[in-house]
């Protein structure tokens, strides 16, 4: 038999497969999460050197792929097996192998999060390009949701390939109901973030989200057609009121201070991959 009819067709050998996948992706997330604002900060503070005309200061080389895997602590390089998703934070107990640091509890839960999506994705969904795609589309929202935790930012690198590539993977429909309610549903998830963004900041004088947001409903309207908008809004808004009440009632969130909206629009995302069907108009 093959492979690709195997992974179709034998529901254990295909979740299995997503199972493994999905924890390497989630380790590999991990490095982007961490790595790519500093990536992306590094790059404009030099675009800003040069044309301010300042002496250049270096800065300490760092890529997605070097330096290796290093304690954010202690700088020490970790050794190959605690790198191991899952299983490497359990061998160490939590705890740096070399400072004995405890290592942040999130690391093993995004992998975790990716393989439990990845493994749902292979539940839902049996035809082999829709989830290669659904996988895709769920790793760059996990990426973009920590990464809006933690910085506010929504960086372009991930946000328009994800606009462009749901437009692709809907040539024929994969995901939305036509090509066409794809490009209705960027162009329209652009526009109503934008108009209630003007809207708000003419009222109030504050800006109450980022263009990072519009793009990201931008993509998540190519990727499941602009029927899908309304509920996604929905959701997302409904998903960042609970969570603002939450952290008020936990005293962990003073008023006025702004909550990053990025990660609920993601929480919107991936219901759509799950129920699209009942999310229609
Ligand atoms: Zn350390």
């Amino acid at each position: 038999m093959e492979l690709s009819t195997l992974f179709e067709t034998v529901l254990w050998f295909r979740l299995s497969v997503l199972l493994i996948l999905g924890l390497c992706f989630g380790s590999f997330l991990n490095v982007v999460i961490y790595r790519l604002p500093i990536i992306l900060n590094n790059k404009w503070r030099q675009q800003a050197q040069e044309i301010l005309e300042l002496p250049m200061e270096s800065s300490k080389k760092l890529s997605l792929s070097f330096p290796s895997s290093f304690c954010p602590k202690c700088e020490q390089k970790i050794p190959w097996w605690t790198n191991i998703p899952l299983f490497g934070y359990l061998a160490v107990r939590g705890k740096c192998y070399s400072c004995a640091q405890p290592i942040l509890l999130r690391y093993p839960i995004i992998e975790l999060l990716t393989a439990i999506l990845f493994v749902s994705i292979g539940i839902h969904y049996n035809d082999s390009w829709q989830i290669l795609f659904a996988c895709s589309f769920t790793a760059v929202i996990i990426a973009l949701t920590f990464i809006d935790l933690d910085t506010f930012l929504l960086p372009d690198e991930l946000t328009l390939p994800l606009i462009w590539a749901g437009l692709l993977v809907n040539l024929h429909g994969l995901f939305s109901s036509s090509l066409e309610a794809s490009i209705f549903g960027a162009v329209i998830g652009y526009l109503s973030l934008w108009s209630i963004y003007w809207v708000f900041k003419l009222l109030t004088g504050k800006e109450g989200m980022g263009y990072g947001d519009f793009k990201l409903l931008a993509a998540i309207g190519a990727w499941f057609g602009w029927q899908s908008l309304v509920n996604v809004l929905l959701i997302s808004s409904l998903l960042g009121i609970v969570y603002a009440i939450t952290l008020r009632l936990l005293g962990k969130l003073e008023s006025g201070k702004a909550i990053p909206f990025g990660p609920f629009l993601g929480g919107g995302a991936i219901a759509s991959l799950f129920f699209a069907k009942f999310m229609m108009l």
